[in-house]
């Protein structure tokens, strides 16, 4: 008896929604009560400190150790009124995830007393014995071990009982180990690139902040009928399981009423968040059964990244309390959607302008322009490196299968500014005739309204999509930290402003030339430039393919494909250049990448064996026994006669031989050739043969593990069905 599955699924039935009281507070008096935000810091600590953390967070300058102990003593004091009894220097490594190490504040004096101590050596450095974080052999763990260092831009905050200081991780000899170093680095240099160039428009730009606002997708699926799946719980997918007869089709999902157990949960996640200071505002149905999505307000983008890496925590924590598994598997369930965390972005100015919203005035729109095309440019030139800031082994099944973006990255940006780059397209080689520039003031430029937002067209196809104030990365996966793309974005758009400040200086010091014809012509050359990576089309279709093949565009659709540029030099020198990371860095993530492909598929590999060796096949013996019985029964009863009787039974009898047959077969293959796999010692061939060699037998077991599934008296079938997993409440 399949007694797992059938426990599971009574569990799940009994299941009642878990009652979440509504607090007592607002929410928005909630909002970031668990956080020592700038509002709360200034009540706990001398002016001179206060003044110190927000010139460390505007303008990345240094704090001394004697502001430090008294940042630490007032961060102590707001923690412990909290309830905090811990601290924890809160940071993320490569593994992808969070990492805490809690230490109590208590610390006894040696009289038989002890007090509560937190200063600013214990605030501003630790040496947690992290050894086993991947480093990519930067770091060898008996020669340097990793430090972390308080990231002020990040504020604070209480987590439970623990007080969570956001660091950056790094080897002793200051390489990066985590994901947030470099992308505070890209930040840096955006920041600077973005202000120059926004500066000729506006002299009073001081600094540019890149702004990310994440949409996070996921599957709720309960914890009993989770558990009773050793491939969801290994691997975060189902890696069998014949679709259910009833999927997505009816697209009754999306938007609809929020089943009750789902709410509930929704409910706590959001009251938890709201005290993190994570601003969640948005919670909806999404397309796929038991699919759904909570976004935030956009914030600046290294608080975004660590408020999406917390709530990603926070999510599964609650989701327990709710008895729900969270999935941020990109591909849980084969045949319906995935899921993915678009990352909406821009770029914002110190004089509280988006940088990529049209403006009121022929100026504004000039560097709304600017930044847009720039933009534009940026991801042209850089498409396989955005390709690859995105590429996972999850990934690679969402990328181009059903409705999710396809693996070649192309621009978006609608009807209305497609016309306004074609008029751009020709402007005057040199100085603009006075007629010219008014025509372009007043009919081209002047002509972008000011509200872009509800004329653009939502094309849901395209990777990169302007949509009216910001654009909007949907390539990007659901169980992805934001870091690394963001990194990748605000790296090549630091180098592609960086450049553009060149070009346009070059003609105005070369050539003569007003700004703003300096500016026109530079425009028209990115224009004309990169042209070929937009796109308005439908980006799921064949037709979208082939032609962007003809454009020369890649089309790179699995992860050790796509991360070869990351170590290409132009790669390196891009990242050098703007001292995001060295070369050392930038070869050791490559490495840390492919094994951790190497690794997901080989999980997957040995999971996908044991099911299928000790559950299907079994169970595909025992049922056919039945049958065979059956048979022999029958044979019994009606003698010579009886082959007429049991013709169907034979029939499936020798269906299930062959299907077994096949299984057995294609394991073992797969067995082999992980096996050979594993011998091979240079990483980047290691993912190729894992990727070409073994994970192509999973679809050839699947299959006729389906077949069986649906052969097999169900009675038996030890596995919870798709079908059970997506519907049952
Ligand atoms: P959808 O894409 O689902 O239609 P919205 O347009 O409401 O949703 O926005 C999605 C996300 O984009 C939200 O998190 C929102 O805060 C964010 N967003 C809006 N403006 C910006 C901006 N200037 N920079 C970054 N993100 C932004
Ligand atoms: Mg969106």
């Amino acid at each position: 008896m399949a007694t797992i599955r059938f426990q599971a699924l009574q569990e799940t039935l009994n299941r009642k929604p878990i009652l979440v009281e509504e607090p007592s507070l607002r929410r928005s008096e909630l909002y970031g009560i668990n956080v020592f935000n700038a509002g709360t810091a200034k009540h706990y600590m001398p002016k001179e400190a206060y003044n110190a953390v927000v010139a460390a967070i505007t303008h990345g300058s240094r704090i001394d150790r004697k502001i430090a102990d008294q940042v630490a003593s007032g961060m102590k004091a707001w923690a412990m009124s909290r309830g905090a009894t811990h601290y924890t220097h809160w940071f993320q490594p490569l593994t992808g995830t969070t990492a805490e190490k809690h230490d109590a504040f208590f610390e006894p004096v040696g009289d038989g007393t002890a007090i509560d101590k937190f200063d600013g050596g214990q605030l501003v450095q630790q040496e947690p014995d992290a050894s086993s974080f991947p480093s990519g052999g930067i770091r060898n763990t008996f020669e340097a071990r990793g430090y972390t260092a308080w990231d002020p831009t990040s504020p604070a905050f209480v987590m439970g009982t623990t007080l969570c200081i956001p660091t950056v991780f790094v080897s002793y000899t200051g390489e990066a180990l985590d994901n947030k170093t470099p992308l505070l680095r890209a930040l840096q240099s955006v920041d600077q690139a973005a202000t120059e160039v926004a500066r000729y428009f506006d002299k009073n730009v001081n600094k540019v902040i890149s702004t990310l606002g994440w949409e996070q997708e996921y599957f709720l699926v309960d914890t009993a009928l989770a558990a009773s799946r050793p491939d969801l719980v290994m691997s975060g997918r189902l890696l069998l399981g014949h679709s259910a007869a009833k999927g997505q089709q009816l697209e009754d999902h999306y938007f609809g009423s929020i089943p009750d157990r789902a709410l509930a949960f929704m409910r706590e996640l959001e009251i938890e968040c709201i005290q993190l200071g994570i601003p969640v505002k948005t919670r909806h149905n999404e397309v796929a059964p038991n699919q759904f999505e909570v976004a935030p307000l956009f914030e600046e983008a290294n608080l975004a990244v660590d408020h999406n890496s917390l709530l990603m925590d926070v999510m599964a924590k609650v989701a327990a309390r709710h008895h729900f598994k969270v999935l941020l598997h990109e591909k849980p369930i084969a045949g319906i959607n995935g899921s993915g965390k678009h990352n909406n972005w821009s770029l914002a100015t110190d004089t509280g302008v988006n940088l990529l919203s049209p403006g009121k005035t022929p100026k504004s729109n000039l560097m709304f322009l600017t930044f847009f095309i720039n933009t534009i440019k940026a991801v042209h030139d850089y498409a396989d490196l955005l390709r690859a800031s995105i590429a996972s082994a999850g990934n690679d099944h969402r990328l181009g299968a059903n409705e999710a973006p396809p693996a070649i990255i192309s621009a978006f940006i609608g009807q209305q500014l497609t016309a306004v780059l074609d008029e751009l397209e020709n402007v005057t080689d040199g100085n603009l005739s006075p007629e010219e520039k008014t025509e372009l003031k007043l009919n081209v430029v002047g002509k972008i309204p000011e509200i872009l937002l509800d004329n653009t067209d939502r094309n849901r196809t395209s990777p990169f999509a302007f949509t009216g104030n910001k654009f909007e990365f949907r390539a990007v996966g659901s169980s992805a930290n934001c870091a690394k793309p963001m990194m990748v974005l605000n790296t090549i758009m630091a180098e592609t402003l960086r450049k553009f400040k060149k070009d346009v200086d070059a003609l105005i010091e070369g050539k003569g030339l007003k700004k703003d014809d300096a500016i026109f012509n530079v425009l028209r050359e990115y224009i004309k430039a990169s042209k070929k990576v937009r796109f308005e089309g439908d980006g799921y279709s064949d037709e979208w393919v082939e032609e962007a093949e003809k454009r020369g565009l890649s089309n790179f659709k699995t992860t050790p494909e796509a991360l070869k540029v990351q170590v290409a030099k132009e790669t390196i020198r891009l990242f050098e250049t703007h001292q995001v990371m060295n070369k050392i860095e930038v070869e050791a993530r490559y490495e840390i990448e492919l094994e951790e492909y190497i690794k997901r598929v080989q999980i997957e590999g040995r999971i996908l064996g044991d099911i299928v060796t000790n559950h299907v096949i079994p169970t595909a013996i025992a049922y056919q026994n039945t049958l065979i019985q059956n048979v022999r029964g029958l044979k019994a009863i009606f003698e010579s006669d009886f082959e007429q009787y049991a013709v169907q039974q034979i029939e499936l009898i020798k269906e299930i031989s062959g299907h077994i047959g096949k299984i057995k077969t294609f394991v073992d293959e797969m067995v082999e050739e992980r096996k050979k796999a594993n011998v091979i010692a240079h990483a980047e061939e290691r993912a190729e043969a894992y990727c070409h060699h073994v994970k192509p037998y999973f679809d050839q077991i699947k299959y006729h593990c389906d077949k069986l599934e649906l052969l097999v008296d169900d009675e038996l079938w030890p596995l919870t069905k798709t079908r059970e997993l997506l519907f049952t409440r």
